[in-house]
């Protein structure tokens, strides 16, 4: 599933490739996935002669803002498991594509796998602002400058366990199984430390792994791990795999103590990794 990084990457990208251009096409090959407009030909309608770009996020939703006199965007919502990807128009369609965007001087975006939870809607002025609104209330460790003494009131307000605070999107975005797991390595705190409980050496540790670990993952491009990897625009793997210290590698060495890393069942089917003796 993409996080925070992996949807920064596509952000970055987006600009730089989709940005500038305009449609000319937009063929939906699945209603499901522009179901909050009237039909396929509606959104579509939206989008036809429209320039995109600049890209911005708001939390992990994607936006490719449209040339329209009244602020307007082609939202983008990833759900689980989605992908876009930039290709040429000669290129064959992927089964899984859910839609296409031609543009007028050449090559395509797809956007693919994007399931049940995930859409494409344009968004108009005041339905910006709601999301914009909606996303405030959840701190982004990417955009927002926060303090540790800001952060530590924020813990305090929460009675939960780290590792399901740090999952909780309206407490940060775009932490998921991954990234939580690394971070609560890099602030060597247990998963199930309650969140009321931290000293302030503690609290100091956690909020800057949050942005260590985010920040290094944003620049080396996401990660990918699983059978359905997560993939960038160009369709490549992002490079942070290796950088990983204790997700998926449960038995091996823990690289501060070299005690054996464990694996156990967090709640509801999730599974934290973490090292038995140096995270408390
Ligand atoms: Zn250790």
């Amino acid at each position: 599933m993409p996080e925070l990084p992996e949807v920064e990457t596509l952000r970055h990208d987006l600009d730089k490739e989709v940005g500038g251009r305009r449609v000319k096409a937009v063929e939906v090959r699945a209603a499901r996935v522009v179901r909050r407009h009237r039909n396929r030909k509606e959104f579509a309608g939206r989008l036809v002669g429209r320039k995109l770009g600049p890209a911005s996020r708001l939390g992990t939703l994607l936006l490719l803002d449209l040339d329209t006199e009244e602020r307007a965007a082609l939202v983008v919502d990833l759900g689980e498991g989605g992908r876009l990807l930039k290709e040429r128009s000669a290129a064959p369609v992927d089964k899984h594509t859910d839609a296409v965007m031609t543009f007028t001087v050449g090559g395509d975006l797809r956007a693919l796998d994007l399931g049940e939870a995930g859409e494409l809607f344009v968004a108009g002025e005041a339905e910006l602002d709601e999301l914009d609104e909606r996303r405030r209330g959840a701190l982004d460790p990417l955009a927002d400058a926060l303090t540790w003494q800001a952060f530590n009131a924020r813990l305090e307000s929460r009675q939960e366990g780290l590792r399901a605070l740090l999952t909780d999107p309206t407490f940060v975005t775009g932490i998921g199984p991954v990234y939580a797991d690394e971070v609560l390595w890099g602030s060597e705190l247990r998963w199930d430390r309650p969140s009321g409980s931290l000293a302030a050496q503690e609290v100091r540790r956690l909020h800057r792994a949050i942005q260590e670990v985010m920040q290094e993952a944003v620049r080396l491009r996401g990660t990918s791990v699983g059978d359905a990897p997560w993939l960038d625009l160009r369709g490549n793997k992002g490079e942070y795999e290796p950088h990983l210290n204790v997700y998926q590698r449960e038995g091996q060495p823990c690289r501060r103590c070299r005690t054996p890393l464990v694996r156990e069942r967090a709640r509801r089917g999730e599974t934290t990794y973490y090292c038995p003796k140096c995270q408390s």
